[in-house]
């Protein structure tokens, strides 16, 4: 078996897809050398997650940024700033109270929006790391952690799902919230209300069935 990328699929105890948990999974991932994709040839580092795989909550953005690729850490440049600053404004603390993770793992040369075969070459991780945390909510941050999870919705404007609760078949149990990603609110600060509302909201209805980690 090869990869996209005509390298040796990883076999048996090197495969993080075949870890059945998260703590042998995301080492895995982190130290795998993943070629699936053409992001492999730009990456600095594989950017897995950051925060606490056991807290319930997940959260999804896009894809690594520099910062993200030179540290390895999803979350940790300016975007990830505003998304702190908004989760601390509901009492979450992003290192013990949820896990943030990206629909692609590596960095797309310049931010660009991964293209669709890098999300599809890289989709399963995201995928093997929520069986593997089993959170009871997903915080999909932005139109391309959206547009992963619903899609049959060919065409949506992201305005109009900001804000939603949502459930899938494919996903028993795990309620989904449509946020928007905190790179938008950098560039749109007049919206930061409207996203401490959308989450103030979320913690409303988490804290009624006793869910909130705070
Ligand atoms: N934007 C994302 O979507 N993810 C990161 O980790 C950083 C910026």
């Amino acid at each position: 078996m090869t990869t996209q990328m005509g390298e040796p699929a990883p076999t048996g105890e090197s495969n993080p897809l075949a870890a059945t948990s998260y703590a042998a999974f995301a080492p895995l991932l982190r130290e795998s050398g993943c070629r699936r994709c053409a992001l492999a040839a730009t990456r600095t580092n594989i950017v897995v997650d950051r925060g606490d795989p056991t807290a319930g909550i997940m959260a999804v953005g896009e894809g690594p940024g520099e910062q993200e690729d030179l540290t390895g850490r999803a979350f940790v440049g300016r975007a990830g700033r505003v998304l702190d600053e908004l989760l601390s404004a509901v009492g979450l603390d992003p290192q013990r109270h949820l896990l943030i993770a990206n629909v692609v793992k590596c960095r797309p040369p310049g931010n660009r929006v991964p293209h669709a075969a890098e999300v599809a070459a890289c989709i399963p991780y995201l995928r093997r790391q929520i069986e593997l945390v089993r959170p009871h909510t997903v915080l999909l941050l932005g139109a391309t952690a959206y547009r992963h999870f619903v899609p049959t919705q060919k065409s949506f404007a992201m305005e109009r799902e900001v804000g939603r609760r949502f459930s899938l078949e494919e996903w028993p149990g795990i309620a989904f919230y449509a946020l928007y990603h905190p790179a938008y609110l950098l560039r749109s600060p007049g919206k930061k209300p409207l996203a401490l509302g959308h989450l103030e909201n979320v913690r409303g209805e988490l804290a009624a069935q006793g869910r909130w980690p705070a």
